[in-house]
């Protein structure tokens, strides 16, 4: 089920500060209306009464679709520096969700790998890439074969990481560049179709090369590009 809290919107611009009501949980399969927000990028925007700015709150909020068997963990960006520590909560918490509910949900929800991602741009990358077919490991698996391919032109956006925003025309996926640690738009890359299809035939050897990938709830190119550092 959906719920909503109290919670406190900062603005990434000026600073300030705004009680407001959030969600602290979204049940995909019963509130499509926000589910589209988020596909589209707009899931809680709002715009800063003292400077003007358009934004979308940083907070922490669960995101649940049993028929599609997603349980993503959003917490805001600022929290990436722990993400050891929360993937194994996150890995806790689903254990102990399965271990309360009713035998019937238990069986929905089993066999799930729980996701942790930071930011609302992550969420909304987790949810395009679900909503698009895509393997979310073999998605960072193809970051980073893009990433040691195309050092020098990536190193040039600064630190920034890739967030999958669709597919185009000729099967290349189109990524936004994102600022870290801000999560600023910085502009847009493309990930060929040959590095898409060169992962999925290597499948068998990333995962022995990028195990965290494949069984950790933080399933990011991040985090052997960045860690821990932000
Ligand atoms: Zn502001």
């Amino acid at each position: 089920m959906s719920q909503l809290a109290p919670g406190l919107a900062t603005c990434p611009g000026c600073g300030a500060t705004e009680s407001c009501t959030l969600f602290s949980s979204i049940d995909a399969d019963t509130i499509p209306v926000q589910v589209e927000a988020i596909l589209e990028g707009t899931f809680e925007q709002r715009t800063c009464p003292a400077c003007g700015a358009g934004y979308r709150p940083e907070h922490p909020m669960l995101f649940v679709s049993h028929a599609r068997r997603l349980w993503i963990v959003m917490h805001p960006m600022a929290d990436r520096r722990e993400f050891a520590s929360l993937e194994l909560a996150v890995a806790g918490e689903i254990a102990a969700e399965l271990a309360r509910a009713a035998p019937i949900v238990a069986e929905r929800s089993r066999g799930i790998r729980p996701r942790l991602v930071f930011g609302q741009h992550m969420l909304t990358e987790a949810v395009r890439s679900a909503w698009s077919g895509v393997d979310a490991a073999l998605l960072e698996c193809a970051k980073l074969l893009n990433f040691r391919r195309n050092v020098q032109p990536l190193m040039a956006w600064g630190p920034s990481e890739f967030a999958f925003a669709a597919f185009a025309d000729n099967g290349a996926a189109i990524c936004e560049v994102r600022a870290l640690p801000g999560g600023a738009r910085l502009g847009e890359i493309r990930l060929p179709n040959d590095i898409l299809a060169e992962v999925q035939a290597i499948r068998a050897e990333l995962r022995t090369r990028f195990p965290e990938l494949f069984e950790r709830a933080y399933v990011s190119a991040t985090r052997y590009l960045v860690g821990d550092a932000l």
